[in-house]
């Protein structure tokens, strides 16, 4: 009880709202006993490198998971194998309940974005797990991690690859799981935890999975634990995804680089040409003018409107924290613009610059472009518009380098090559399990909940749609501010242990 009133005192302090349900407060009591032994687990899992295409040290990976797994008395604990050679396996086991007719399947996935250790912070590094005393961004500094006897402070950040994507997701399962054990409450529906590891590497075996193991996975709910909450630091379900898909385009000038002096004005330059057909595709209110590219959306129903109207604007906030002053798409705030499908460059080359620097009209230009999809959209359709309208500029399309012939036919080539993809996907929000769901985090907070139709970032969630006939929801509990993918990856202690409390009220409900 004492460790709970200082922690509601706490709260008070950091003006932040705490639980109200009497079984969140016993699950935030037992945390506080296991922190320290729970950051000791978590330390070494964090400093195991976990690329997909490293089969060594990803098979570390999944044998630590498997031993977290078995020291918490969960059965049947295995490891799922796609039939491709190589591929990571999934770590899985199963709490079976007697009675109990429905069963929910917590996912998560232990394999990170490549590094550049470079790119790190100089007191960092990514699989040597650093304790700092807030974040980076606020010039938190460096502190050892506190013995059996010391405290931790919530705000502090563990600094790690995968720290929060998506390691914290299976640490906060797994805590989850115990806390529930240790606090003596009982589960009423069976438990699956399914932990994938070649997400980041596009899940591209998933399917295989699925189709192989579809019996062992029959479920009525997946709880899918990745991604960030709500930069508004509420928690968050999300009842979808977008769908993801990439164009990449290069377009030709002359064969041979060529001196910008002795041919500037007379050779065409492909930069130019380039950004000439990408300005095309907005217009001056960041609107795609590729035409039907907003077509066959499917209309939001009334229920996912009024979560849209409720979801706390953090536009301001963000534009502040992001340094810039206008948003693309001129009046439209952040979350009704993810409810529509987009139009992004990702990345753009032509020529040098920097210190290759040199005059010279280059021999081609290139871009990728990546789309998201919105329900209703095809993701292979979106790709032809693009295309075709490509086409309609005046461009001759091609799948490899054109020939020479080609170009001295031709005045616009571009060379257009279409991705793989994959749709949106989204979960009813009047489905019988959503609307618990949607209860038992709503029990552990005294803050509004943020429930989103759609997160405007893509998973493969139409794989569990398709080959399982699975629903899904997305329960993310890292910090929206964690650098996920990219380098000083962190998670804030705070965010670790409300997603421990959301967790465990999910596994708890009837
Ligand atoms: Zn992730």
């Amino acid at each position: 009880m004492k460790s709970i009133a200082l922690c509601l005192c706490l709260a008070a302090m950091t003006g932040m709202a705490y639980g109200q349900s009497a079984e969140t407060l016993q699950i935030r009591a037992v945390r506080e006993k296991n922190e320290y032994r729970w950051i000791q687990e978590y330390i070494p899992f964090l400093s195991i490198p976990n690329i997909a295409s490293d089969s060594i040290q990803i098979n570390k990976n999944a044998a630590y998971i498997f031993q977290m797994m078995k020291n918490r008395g969960i059965e049947h604990v295995q490891y799922l194998t796609a039939d491709s050679k190589g591929t990571p396996p999934v770590v899985y086991g199963e709490v079976n309940i007697a009675g109990a007719d429905s069963t929910l399947i917590f996912y998560a996935h232990y394999d990170g974005q490549p590094v550049d250790s470079t790119q790190w912070s100089k007191i960092l590094s990514p699989f040597s797990p650093k304790l700092l005393n807030g974040s980076l961004e606020n010039q938190a500094s460096l502190i050892p991690f506190p013995d059996a006897t010391g405290k931790y402070d919530p705000e502090w950040r563990i600094y790690a690859r995968s720290a929060s994507d998506d390691k914290a997701g299976i640490m906060a399962i797994l805590a989850a799981y115990e806390a529930v054990k240790q606090a003596g409450y009982s589960f009423h529906y069976n438990l699956r935890f399914f932990f994938e590891g070649e997400e980041e590497a596009g899940s591209t075996h998933l399917y295989q999975i699925f189709q192989k193991y579809t019996n062992l996975l029959k479920s009525d709910l997946w709880v899918i634990c990745d991604g960030p909450v709500h930069q508004s630091s509420k928690k968050m379900i999300a009842f979808g995804v977008r769908g993801d898909a990439h164009v990449e385009v290069t377009v030709y000038g002359p064969s041979r680089p060529l001196h910008s002096g002795h041919y500037g004005n007379w050779a065409p330059n492909p930069s130019l040409m380039l950004a000439k057909l990408l300005a095309s595709m907005k217009d001056e209110k960041g609107r795609v003018t590729i035409p039907g590219f907003y077509n066959n959306i499917t209309p939001l129903t009334p229920e996912e409107k009024k979560a849209i109207a409720e979801t706390p604007s953090v536009d301001s906030q963000m534009k502040n924290e992001l340094k810039f002053s206008n948003e693309e798409m001129t009046g439209l705030g952040l979350t009704e613009s993810l409810m529509l499908p987009s139009l992004n460059i990702n990345g753009m080359q032509g020529g040098n610059i920097g210190k290759q620097a040199s005059n010279v009209i280059p021999t081609s230009a290139s871009a990728v472009l990546d789309l998201r999809m919105v329900m209703g959209n095809e993701y292979t359709v979106q790709q032809q518009k693009v295309l075709n309208f490509i086409r309609k500029q005046g461009y001759h399309i091609t799948q490899q380098e054109p020939t020479d012939a080609e170009r001295k036919e031709f005045p616009k080539i571009a060379k257009v090559k279409l991705s793989e993809g994959y749709n949106a996907q989204r979960t009813s929000m009047s489905l019988p399990f959503a609307k618990k769901l949607i209860a038992a985090v709503k029990s552990t907070s005294r803050e509004q909940l943020v429930l989103l139709p759609s997160m405007g970032g893509s998973v493969p969630l139409f794989v569990f749609e398709k080959y399982l006939n699975a629903h899904t929801l997305m329960v993310p509990i890292a910090n929206h501010d964690n650098n996920q993918h990219a380098e000083n990856e962190n998670i804030r202690l705070q965010n670790l242990w409300n997603g421990i409390e959301t967790l465990a009220a999910i596994m708890m409900m009837k």
